[in-house]
């Protein structure tokens, strides 16, 4: 079964985290042992253990975060420096692209040719040394490189279909993770811009406020890549009640989130086990999010596996992003048809896309 991860930041780790994405994820962890303390916990994802897990389609990320551990809030001190290392990372895609690793996926057409290449080739798309290239659509967590709402048009040509404006605490304009408050004085001009493009907007780490107003501002389709539920792990982080019905009513999907403290109550990070957090536990989120909507067709998986942690803040029972699959089964196990699961697994995001980005 094709699987589509709605979150990953496959350029961040390759260009600011020094990984070769090509390679299996046993020889990522091999090469990174030599050192200590600078990495982002032990490796889950490489394109490598993508292709094995037949992960097929992601949304992958400009992630410009400047990684600083003693620091609360985390990004670059100039937005202008933000600007160069997006455009950077943007490179990497694009290198990717030409090596035949990556397919890009900026409209609806090239999505489902896709798709269906990867379903009629799955065991050819999922061997080493495939040349069937694995599909990403360009996403942006974070606004910092935007320099202005005016040159929303200009990304959108270099081909970044979603943004997400917030990331952890404020940004240029809104709030985010940790932070308090709503749009900022360029924020109503910036989602007008998106909405003018037909840019997506992925609700991801926006601040309440922020994620209210955005909402009455933006009129085209959105999208929660990587959240989990507020009423299960209470923090900010997480969607309320409110705000899973609201994206339901506007027809987002929402991906649920693979980080342990995003999963289960009062889960600790650097101080609880990861053994006391399974992969069965997500789908206490799915569910959660299938009994508001009372259907299955609005969730998927944005697992974030790469998203500056690693094995020591990840479900115990997965080992690489290789083994999402087993989220089908524990789908299956709780009485899910097999259609529910084809939907959360891959086609809810897929039938979202073929919507809402364009035509060619
Ligand atoms: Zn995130």
């Amino acid at each position: 079964m094709l699987i589509f991860d709605a979150h990953l930041d496959m350029a961040w780790n390759a260009c600011e985290w020094n990984r070769d994405l090509e390679l299996p994820v046993s020889d990522i962890r091999k090469f990174e042992r030599q050192f200590e303390n600078i990495i982002p916990g032990e490796a889950t994802v490489s394109w490598h253990a993508l292709r094995q897990g037949g992960v097929g389609m992601t949304i992958s990320t400009l992630l410009p975060r400047l990684h600083r551990k003693d620091a609360a809030l985390t990004h670059y001190q100039s937005r202008e420096a933000a600007y160069g290392v997006a455009m950077g990372q943007l490179a990497y895609y694009r290198a990717m692209v030409a090596k035949g690793v990556l397919r890009e996926i900026p409209d609806s057409s090239t999505l489902a040719s896709h798709i269906a290449e990867w379903e009629a080739n799955e065991t050819a798309a999922r061997a080493e040394g495939s040349t069937i290239p694995i599909g990403f659509i360009l996403s942006m967590e974070g606004a910092p490189p935007i320099l202005s709402p005016e040159q929303i048009g200009d990304w959108f040509d270099a081909g970044l279909r979603i943004l997400g404006p917030a990331h952890y605490g404020p940004g240029p304009y809104c709030f985010g993770t940790g932070s308090e408050g709503g749009l900022k004085e360029q924020g109503p001009a910036l989602l007008k811009e998106m909405d003018r493009v037909g840019m997506l907007l992925d609700v991801t780490h926006l601040a309440d406020q922020s994620f209210w107003e955005s909402l009455e501002i933006f009129q085209g389709p959105v999208l929660a890549s990587h959240h989990n539920c507020r009423s299960l792990v209470n923090a900010d982080r997480q969607l309320t009640d409110e705000q899973i019905k609201a994206l339901i009513e506007r027809g987002a999907v929402i991906g649920c989130a693979f980080d342990n403290w995003m999963i289960k109550p009062g889960w600790t990070i650097g101080v609880s086990d990861p053994k006391t957090t399974s992969v069965e536990d997500i789908a206490n989120h799915t569910d959660h999010i299938c009994q508001l909507a009372g259907n299955a067709k609005h969730c998927g998986l944005g697992t974030d596996l790469d998203g500056g942690f690693g094995k020591e803040q990840t479900p115990h029972d997965l080992d690489t992003i290789a083994d999402l699959g087993m989220f089908a089964g524990i789908l299956e196990k709780r009485g899910y048809s097999s259609e529910d699961i084809k939907g959360i697994m891959s086609q809810n995001f897929v039938d979202f896309f073929l919507k809402a980005l364009p035509e060619s």
